[in-house]
């Protein structure tokens, strides 16, 4: 499903947009003369993630007057990490940089990603974020809780509060493109490949404009994704808790039969319901953890494309030519 790389294209740009349509004419204000001032061929991959506002429309406009502007249109909604794949998947830059469109990353920072990048032969350099003020107390607590919890499972190598604003050198991105994972976190996912990496920190903005369009619910999902896909050791809890359960019962146990034969069996109802409570509720969290595993495996086995192109201005202009 992917394109060749194209050696004469130095840099690509990919940017998922699922209704940015406020954000957008901010974005190329400040985008366009970053990529223009770096004097090498780029393109501008905007992966119009099933959007609903006329996000299409506009970026059909800003397209007459930016040639290097490409559109790829998502058949439907996909979510943040699936445009970002499709984006990956079709670039054709020696180096990528994904970036998202509502520019809390800035894209000032491409030209010392690119020169870190070719100066010391890295991979991979991760935009960190220093500062999160701009972002709502609960982001940043969600956040830190979910840093802290991904690098206990995949490993330190993953860098804290570093999101889907990097560069990726053409190896780095065809090593992704081959992995068979579906439910893709990239965030974890690129660290984890090895390449040679480094940073380049920046302050996160507040969004230019528009809303989040990441609500809780798919922060969480983000987040059980990030757990399950790297770590199998919540299928193992069910174990440790049964084992502590166990102790716990033969501690209660002796009790009991000791309460038995000196006669003091009272009602009991308060810690009989609490245990009747607890019991259930540590089993059906094990359950549901299974359940997202056999989940993972389920959609492994489906096999389904994560996205559908519906359209590619870079295939447009193809065909054009060779009708021509
Ligand atoms: N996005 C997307 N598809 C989605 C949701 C989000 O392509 O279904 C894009 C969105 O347009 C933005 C990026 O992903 O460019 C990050 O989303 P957002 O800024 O809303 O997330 P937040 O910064 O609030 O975590
Ligand atoms: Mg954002």
């Amino acid at each position: 499903m992917g394109r060749e790389a194209d050696p004469t294209t130095e840099l690509s740009v990919v940017i998922p947009m699922y209704n940015e349509v406020e954000a957008l004419p901010v974005l190329v204000s400040r985008l366009r003369p970053v990529l223009d001032g770096l004097g090498v061929p780029y393109e501008l991959v905007a992966v119009d993630d099933g959007s609903t506002d006329g996000t299409a429309e506009l970026l059909g406009a800003f397209r007459l007057g930016w040639p290097e502007l490409r559109v790829i249109g998502l058949r439907r909604n996909s979510g943040h990490q699936a445009a970002l794949t499709a984006g990956l998947d079709r670039a054709v830059g020696a180096y990528v940089v994904s970036l998202d469109a509502d520019l809390q990353d800035p894209p000032e920072k491409i030209p010392e990603m690119l020169t870190l990048a070719r100066g010391e032969e890295l991979d991979i350099v991760y935009g960190v974020r220093a500062d999160r003020a701009s972002d709502s107390g609960f982001k940043r607590w969600t956040a830190g809780l979910y840093y802290r919890l991904v690098r206990r499972l995949a490993g330190p190598s993953v860098p804290a509060q570093a999101g889907d604003f990097r560069l990726l050198s053409r190896a780095a991105v065809d090593a992704l493109k081959a992995l068979p994972d579906q439910q893709r976190v990239y965030r974890l996912l690129v660290p984890w490949l090895g390449f040679p990496s480094g940073q380049v920190t920046y302050e996160r903005a507040p969004r230019a404009a528009g809303r989040s369009k990441y609500p809780l619910g798919r922060m969480i999902r983000l987040a059980v994704d990030s757990v399950t896909g790297f770590s199998a050791a919540p299928l193992r809890l069910a174990t440790w808790l049964g084992g502590f359960a166990f102790l716990v019962c033969l501690g209660l146990m002796v009790y009991t039969l000791g309460a038995h034969v000196l006669g003091h069996t009272v009602a009991g109802w308060t810690s009989l319901f609490a245990g009747v409570l607890f019991i259930g509720a540590v089993q059906l969290i094990c359950v549901g953890l299974l359940g997202e595993y056999v989940a993972r495996i389920y959609t492994a086995l489906q096999n389904r494309p994560t996205y559908f192109v519906g359209h590619d201005t870079a295939e447009q202009t193809q065909e054009a030519a060779r009708r021509s």
